[in-house]
């Protein structure tokens, strides 16, 4: 009896055991945390500052161009300029507001933003951005004539640049319609004639001074379907040389090299009969000096009438061969 007593107690002890070990909270399970990422701390490249004043709309602090010939005296007051960069980050220009036409215009004509823009732009205190030209689906260019251009000389060449890109390139005009979001008006311009890069969405304009010629009109169009002066290119250096002691410091700027995000138009080459290559004697500070020459010493024979073969061959790279 003895032994059958012990091996019961025995069982108990064994039951209660298991029941208490079943019944028992589990461990809590260790929490492993990932280490903290460490972020790489990235330095901004030291760059020329700009510390714009804030201060109303209405006398602004960048100094407004009306006429070329007040320009030289503007351009000594450093504040006359806005710095811009590429979408790289990279300097390459400097800005100038024209008032008349309420624009801000880089690199002669290329307009980088709007007058109405200005306050933003100086409370920010960041330099414009140039962003890569966006271009026109299907290279159709839907436009307008104000009505103060309509039967002027203005309107004859604006007729005769288009007619200039639809018998040589894949680019079309098409009058605008009201469901047309993206379009180009020629406006009565101050003093130049002036375009934006690329297409712009919701609109823009292209403004034609009196003197803008069939030749000028087809150099803004190249800019509004996406082109940059041939004398920026990067691969410049090789066929161009850039007399900088006969240049302002002030337009130095003027003739940086920008680097393209569409590196497929330099299969072309460097192209001395480009419309979109400035005169030899553009921008040097005594007329009858040169600001560029060619890398053989010599200067050029520009020409500002019609585009050269090149042009014809970048644009069908960009927009296709001619239908
Ligand atoms: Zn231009």
């Amino acid at each position: 009896m003895k032994k059958v007593a012990l091996l019961s107690t025995m069982l108990l002890i064994i039951l209660v055991g298991v029941k208490y070990f079943n019944n028992s909270t589990p461990a809590p399970k260790e929490v492993i945390k990932a280490p903290p990422v460490q972020t790489p701390i990235v330095k901004a490249t030291p760059r020329p500052k700009f510390t714009p004043k804030k201060r109303s709309i209405k006398t602004p602090v960048v100094t407004t161009i009306n006429n070329t010939k007040k320009a030289k005296q503007a351009l000594s007051d450093p504040e006359a300029f806005i710095p811009m960069d590429d979408d790289y980050g990279i300097l390459i220009g400097h800005a100038m507001v024209y008032e008349k036409d309420e624009v801000i215009v880089a690199h002669g004509d290329v307009i980088v933003a709007e007058l109405k823009d200005l306050e933003r732009i100086q409370e920010e205190g960041k330099p414009l951005v140039l962003q890569s030209a966006k271009y026109w689906p299907d290279g159709k260019v839907s436009f307008q004539i104000s009505p103060e251009l309509q039967g002027t000389e203005r309107e004859r060449a604006i007729k005769l640049a288009m007619d200039e890109f639809i018998k040589k390139t894949p680019i079309r005009f098409v009058p605008r319609s009201p469901e047309d979001k993206e379009f180009v008006i020629f406006t009565e311009g101050s003093e130049n004639c002036l375009s934006n890069l690329g297409m712009i969405y919701g609109g823009q304009k292209i403004y034609l001074s009196e003197g803008c010629d069939k030749g000028k009109v087809i150099h803004e169009l190249m800019h509004t379907i996406g082109f940059l002066h041939e004398q920026n290119r990067e691969d410049r250096d090789k066929h161009l040389t850039v007399l900088w002691q006969n240049i302002d410091e002030e337009f130095h700027l003027q003739f940086k090299k920008i680097k393209s995000r569409n590196q497929k138009i330099y299969k072309t080459g460097f192209d001395f009969t480009s419309i979109m290559l400035y005169p030899p004697e553009a921008f040097s500070v005594t007329p009858g000096d040169f600001a560029m020459v060619t890398s053989e010493g010599s200067p050029y024979p520009v020409n500002r009438h019609s585009l050269s073969t090149k042009d014809i061959q970048r644009i069908k790279i960009i927009y296709g061969a001619k239908n």
